[in-house]
């Protein structure tokens, strides 16, 4: 089959096009798994993490945790998924199933969490094989293009505005404003319609977005919100939008971060933390990581009901 695939890790200045197309066996499912013939796989700002070494990936690796396509095979002992059936797989792969993380609901947290594209392979290519109980069923209502971005960032969206303790009424920042955030806007703004949501965002054509799709106010990231914020989620690959961030919280609010890693290059920003400024006062501060298999499936049927589905 062909597929995309990461040999080595690269800094992207020096080499614009880390990945490599190559022609590789196609899997084959193991006796729990099925095989996925992939009509779609969305791209992931956690990829350039991967590629650049933040998150170093097992090498080689063919990524992508975004994938949607059609069931073309399915191990002797695969349940609940017939050949074409539509399904997909985001950023987790497996997690044990037995430790304390696990039997409590938080499998993201699991120390044996594998992730897509990341530890195994994932769907920049033609075929990708998965356990069965870790694909989800996409709704028919999405187009394969339109479910694959789903998978993760409206996924990892809905686990970091769950996590925010968000209540209808109080007021949603949101820090940074691209594939996830815009996705966040549209969910609270159905989970919590009496809530106003303030956007900060580097470029004007993110603010112009954010407003169409509802934000109250909208400003750059050192621009001063008009009213202290109960929950901020922070999208941005960089810190000095988490230490503006702080400075907006209420005295109680909590600060979500919804990066998988930080880039450096700003981290003197963190000198300027002020204790009374920032933390005083109750704040808290608290890192998102990975998803469940539940953040997936509730967010897929968030996300259809938001668009009128089922119908009636
Ligand atoms: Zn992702
Ligand atoms: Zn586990």
């Amino acid at each position: 089959m062909k597929a995309m695939v990461l040999n080595r890790i690269n800094a992207l200045k020096e080499n614009p096009h880390p990945l490599t197309a190559a022609t590789v066996p196609a899997p084959e499912p193991d006796d729990n798994e099925i095989l996925i013939q992939i009509a779609a796989c969305g791209v992931c700002h956690t990829e350039l993490d991967e590629i650049e070494g933040r998150m170093p990936p097992r090498l080689p690796v063919i990524p992508g945790h975004q994938a949607v396509g059609c069931v073309a095979a399915v191990g002797p002992d695969a349940k609940g998924f017939d050949i074409g059936d539509r399904v997909g797989v985001g950023w987790i792969f497996s997690a044990c199933g037995h430790c304390e993380a696990c039997l409590s609901g938080n499998e993201n947290l699991c120390a044996d969490f594998l992730a897509t594209g990341r530890d195994v392979n994932g769907g920049y290519a033609e075929y990708m094989t998965v356990s069965a109980p870790f694909a989800v069923k996409i709704p028919e209502v999405f187009s394969d293009s339109e479910a694959a971005p789903l998978l993760c960032a409206g996924a990892i969206g809905y686990r970091s505005l769950m996590l925010s303790g968000i209540k209808d009424g109080q007021i949603l920042g949101l820090t940074g404003f691209g594939a996830s955030a815009h996705l966040v806007i549209k969910l609270a703004r159905h989970l919590y319609p009496d809530s106003t949501v303030f956007v900060f965002a580097r470029s004007e054509k993110e603010r112009i977005f954010a407003r169409e799709l509802g934000a109250a106010w909208t400003g750059d990231i050192l621009t001063p919100a008009p009213q202290k914020i109960d929950a901020i989620i922070d999208t941005t690959p960089a810190w000095r939008p988490v230490v503006e961030a702080l400075v907006n919280l209420k005295p109680g609010g909590r600060l979500v971060i919804n990066a998988i890693r930080k880039e450096g290059s700003d981290k003197e920003a963190l000198q300027k933390l002020d204790y009374p400024a920032h933390l005083w006062l109750e704040k808290e501060i608290k890192s998102v990581a990975n998803v469940t298999r539940a953040d997936i499936q509730s967010f897929l049927v968030l996300a259809a009901e938001m668009i009128g589905y089922p119908p009636g």
